[in-house]
């Protein structure tokens, strides 16, 4: 850590505001969502009340599964759609609060974990204390830049003003400076510089001619306006730097490649040397930005700038631009995406915004506003309370002797594959016993958050050093071999995933609950859950964008052509099956949008069904419970994962554009293409599940 280590202080003279509990936190749920779990009820992990008996399994296996469920979920008002993972997601977050709250009143020591959680927590929600100190932790930045004197001191604010956010947000000023591991060299991280520079998410918004933009853009303009108010410029002055600042950011905006030009990892990989960087942008100062971060020249032999033609209009924008209109830029860039931690009048502007944005009717709870913003930035240290609440050891160990058992079908799998040459299966064999499957519930080493600062009466300021914390983290691995053990996203979080350029999976505790996984539950329930999940992820390394990556993450393709042919040819079963369902009247599912989607979950239902057979063999028949075989149980899990009500609305938007088919396909077409669920349910031909065999997909 460049960092020297800063405990946190107490201040001597705290205002009042800081002496009362915040009433945020007064009017919020009494304590009890943080008594730890008693002993939990054994459980079967398949609830009665959750089906619908009149449904045959045979007519409607989603609903015969989850129609009791549906029944009672509704989607509420404030919502378009309400799921199996929103639902965890609620209860992962009360559980947060509820760590949380306890943290706040507990006071710590001062400079241990806890006390810095429960302080974030505290100075968020004492909004009373906002408004209180008002901007006093902007002013050394806005004294700063109010010094600007020539461009050429443009990087050093650059910079700075990176530092206080974290790298990824995509709100540094003038572009995104993160790490990164090299693509074509996987043991190393490298800087990388990409496009970004602008507050509004999409290029789009800068540009689109349509009437919802121009509106945007008015609203926008209007935000910006209001803001350089509040930080007590005259009207006429607020109105010149918020024209200036939309100036640039369009100007950026129209240099920017679209989203869809992003994607292609090749095309967005260009490593170059400090001349080379030099050429590019001969008036941006490069070695000052990079002594502004932190990095010395040492580790800045090779930056990868992901757009060259971006940073080249970015060089000449700034010869263009006044300086003044620079200020106006840095001062938003400082502020945007603040709101909530600065006097209140702010975040009326911010909301007022998002408003137009994305159509958010009412602000969240500031109590819940708050367990997500320490949740961003201390996630490990409240990820290491969580876990120990509610993950046990041996939990992790269940989980991961699943996920062992996942990856032992999928090398079965491979090897018998009829579609795939001998190179090919020798190069995707080797690449699986390179995967990674260790990072399963939480990181066996905690993340070390000694060197960040928290006050309970400078949330602002909290909020900048929280940011400078994670981005000189990010700087620091650069020019340092590639660490297997780090974790990217803390434990709680309700996600799994398949990184192609790490090789490894992912599954944290967050999504380790039932009805994913329930550790009381048996084996069936949990492979027809987690299991499925799990499968999925890791047909996604060797499918056709996986196999782009080889098993130490470089960008380097390795199925033979002719085998990827005959993949395709192959997938062509799962887009007719999906060309064929109508989603709602007069609207039918696009196979080739929600094919790679729909082969990774048929391949992963397989591959845990395989999987499960595999721990049951040699053992006695496991029984029947609540009526219900195991082989039934499997298939009832893997519905219960998909439990979702949604709105005809927000279905329609789905069905046209995400690549992932909806809740009931995802059950239906999934199981209807596996024969032991005709075996587990007595389906008959001529029943609507029902698929003759021949018409039955198999990838993997
Ligand atoms: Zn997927």
């Amino acid at each position: 850590m460049p960092q020297l280590r800063r405990l946190a202080r107490v201040a001597l003279a705290l205002p009042l505001a800081a002496l009362l509990i915040p009433l945020a936190l007064l009017r919020a749920t009494p304590l009890s969502a943080d008594v730890p779990p008693t002993e939990a009820p054994a459980v079967t992990g398949v609830a009665a009340e959750n089906f619908d008996r009149s449904v045959s399994p045979s007519t409607d296996f989603y609903r015969f599964a989850n129609g009791g469920w549906l029944a009672r979920n509704p989607v509420p008002a404030d919502r378009s759609i309400y799921g199996v993972d929103t639902e965890v997601q609620k209860q992962n977050e009360a559980r947060l609060r509820g760590i949380l709250e306890s943290q706040a009143v507990a006071e710590a020591p001062v400079g241990t974990e806890r006390r810095k959680l429960g302080d974030y927590y505290w100075a968020c929600n004492d909004v009373e204390g906002l408004d209180y100190h008002g901007f006093r932790s902007l002013q050394p930045f806005l004294g700063a830049i109010g010094a600007l004197r020539s461009s050429a001191q443009l990087a050093g604010l650059a910079a700075a003003g990176a530092r206080v956010r974290a790298p990824d947000d995509g709100l540094a000023p003038l572009f995104s400076f993160y790490s990164e591991q090299d693509p074509r060299d996987a043991t190393r991280v490298i800087g990388t510089v990409n496009q970004g520079g602008i507050a509004l998410s999409s290029r789009d918004y800068y540009i689109a001619a349509d009437a919802a933009s121009r509106k945007i853009r008015a609203v926008y303009l209007a935000a910006l306006t209001a803001t350089f108010r509040l930080l007590h410029d005259s009207p006429s002055q607020a109105a010149a730097e918020a024209r200036a600042t939309l100036e640039i950011e369009t100007a950026i905006a129209r240099a920017s490649r679209t989203a869809d030009a992003l994607r292609d990892p090749v095309a967005n990989y260009h490593p170059l040397s400090p001349a080379q960087l030099a050429a590019l942008a001969p008036h941006f100062e490069w070695p000052a930005y990079f002594a502004g971060i932190g990095l010395a020249p040492a580790r800045t032999a090779r930056i990868d700038v992901g757009q060259p033609e971006v940073v080249a209009a970015l060089d000449r924008l700034i010869v263009r631009e006044p300086l003044a209109a620079w200020q106006s830029y840095l001062r938003w860039h400082l502020i945007f995406g603040r709101g909530y931690a600065l006097p209140q009048d702010f975040e009326k502007v911010q909301f007022a915004l998002n408003r137009e944005l994305t159509g958010t009717r009412a602000e969240p709870l500031r109590t819940s506003l708050c367990t997500r913003a320490v949740n961003r930035v201390m996630g490990f240290a409240l990820g290491h309370i969580f876990v120990e609440r509610y993950f046990s050891p041996a939990a992790r160990e269940r989980a991961r002797t699943e996920v062992a058992s996942i990856k032992a079908a999928l090398k079965a799998d491979i090897a018998t594959l009829p579609w795939m040459s001998p190179p090919s299966r020798r190069a995707a064999l080797a690449k699986l016993a390179k995967l990674n499957t260790s990072k399963v519930g939480y990181p066996d080493r905690w993340r070390d958050y000694s060197a960040l600062r928290v006050r309970r009466d400078d949330f602002l300021g909290d909020v900048f050093a929280a940011a400078q914390f994670q981005f000189d983290r990010e700087v620091a691995k650069i020019g340092k071999p590639v660490d297997h053990n780090d974790w990217d996203f803390p434990p709680q979080t309700v996600d799994a995933e398949y990184d192609p350029s790490l090789n490894e999976i992912v599954i944290p505790a967050g999504i380790l609950q039932a009805p994913f996984f329930d550790p009381a539950a048996d084996d069936a329930v949990n492979f027809g859950g987690i299991g499925a999940v799990v499968g999925h992820e890791l047909t996604h390394g060797f499918d056709d964008e996986g196999s782009q990556y080889d098993g130490d993450g470089n960008l380097r393709a390795w199925m033979a052509p002719a085998d990827a042919k005959k993949f395709h040819a192959r997938i062509a079963c799962i887009v007719a099956q999906a060309d064929a369902y109508r989603v709602l009247p007069g609207l039918h599912l696009n196979g080739k949008l929600v094919v790679g989607e729909a082969t990774a979950d048929l391949g992963g239902t397989v591959l845990a069904l395989r999987a499960l057979e595999a721990s049951e063999r040699g053992k006695p028949a496991a029984p029947a419970i609540d009526g219900f075989t195991p082989l039934q149980r499997f298939f009832i899990g893997y519905a219960a994962s998909w439990r979702t009500s949604v709105r005809p609305e927000y279905e329609r938007m789905m069905a046209l554009s995400d690549p992932h088919p909806p809740a009931p396909y995802r059950t239906n077409a999934t199981v209807s293409d596996m024969d032991a669920f005709y075996t587990a349910f007595a389906i008959a031909p001529g029943t609507p599940m029902y698929r003759a065999s021949a018409d039955r997909c198999r990838i993997w």
